[in-house]
């Protein structure tokens, strides 16, 4: 029979936050597949738990996988666990996740930690909307380009960013998005733990150092890209915003219609508007 496969959270910091079922599953288990085996020892150390242990980290992650899957195949359990919080979350464990479905392998989640969730939930920011984009691209053009398609992104926004370029990083949101009220979640769940909130501009200007490890929450935009492009429609002659429409291939009806929805009027206004000219 195949081995199960569990995806453990560990704490984030404070090592008080592993739960009581992560720790049973870390002692059953046969093979502790880690990110980083010096780091998991010391967890595993402190709660007294001796294990064999296999790397399993992003650069190697694929050809880790089959190692792994060749065990559970063996019928044995594996837990994988990351450095900190969820495995899979901007963190090795999507790989052999793939692989284990493919294999038929029973996959089963032991939940905990994720950074992002306790940054969003202490913010003070929209939480019924979200959304997670981890840490940006470490290449300027592609990093600037995903800043730039969150422009008119109406959801809360929530980033991951290593200490050394959160200054860089702050500045580029600055630059693209503009002003935005944000939230700095800083050490969480350890002794330092802090909460910056505040516009981004002042945030800038204090000149703070950012020490420790941050969760950036970004307010989203106030207004939506089709919120946006219907305000520039309306600013137009009922003939230029006809013509941008008709030059979209779009038949008679169809024009009318959308131009009527945009503009919030009934279509038969917009029918007798264009007849007259006729
Ligand atoms: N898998 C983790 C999770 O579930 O949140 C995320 C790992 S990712 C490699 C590391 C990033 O998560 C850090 O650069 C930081 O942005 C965020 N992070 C992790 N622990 C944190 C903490 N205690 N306080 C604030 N941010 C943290």
């Amino acid at each position: 029979m195949n081995g199960k496969l569990y995806i453990v959270a560990t704490p984030i910091g404070n090592l008080e936050d592993i739960t009581l079922r992560a720790l049973k599953v870390l002692k059953a288990v046969d093979i502790i597949a880690a990110e980083d085996t010096r780091h998991t020892l010391k967890l595993l150390n402190h709660f007294e738990i001796s294990k064999k242990l296999i790397s399993y980290y992003k650069q190697n992650e694929k050809s880790k996988s089959d190692v792994i899957i060749a065990e559970l195949l063996a019928g044995k359990d594996v837990a994988v666990v990351s450095d900190a919080g969820t495995p899979g979350i901007s963190d090795p464990g999507e790989e052999v996740i793939k692989l284990a479905i493919e294999n038929n392998i029973e996959i089963i989640p032991i939940p905990g930690c994720v950074a992002f969730v306790n940054a969003l939930i202490a913010s003070g920011m929209s939480t019924k909307e979200f959304c997670f984009q981890g840490f940006l691209e470490t290449n300027k053009k592609n990093k600037k380009e995903k800043l730039s398609s969150l422009i008119y992104e109406t959801r809360t926004i929530i980033l991951y960013e290593a200490p050394h370029k959160m200054k860089t990083t702050l500045q580029d949101i600055f630059d693209i998005l503009g002003d935005r009220n944000i939230v700095l979640a800083r050490e969480l769940t350890k002794i330092h733990e802090e909460f910056i909130r505040d516009k981004i501009s002042n945030i800038l200007q204090s000149n703070q150092e950012f020490k420790g490890e941050f969760v950036i929450i970004i307010e989203g935009s106030k207004i939506s890209k089709q919120e946006k492009d219907t305000k520039e429609l309306t600013s137009l002659t009922l003939e230029e915003h006809y013509n941008y429409y008709n030059e979209q291939g779009l038949d008679k009806k169809e024009i009318i219609k959308k131009v009527a929805k945009d503009r919030n009027v009934n279509k038969n206004e917009i029918y007798k508007h264009f007849l007259n000219k006729e």
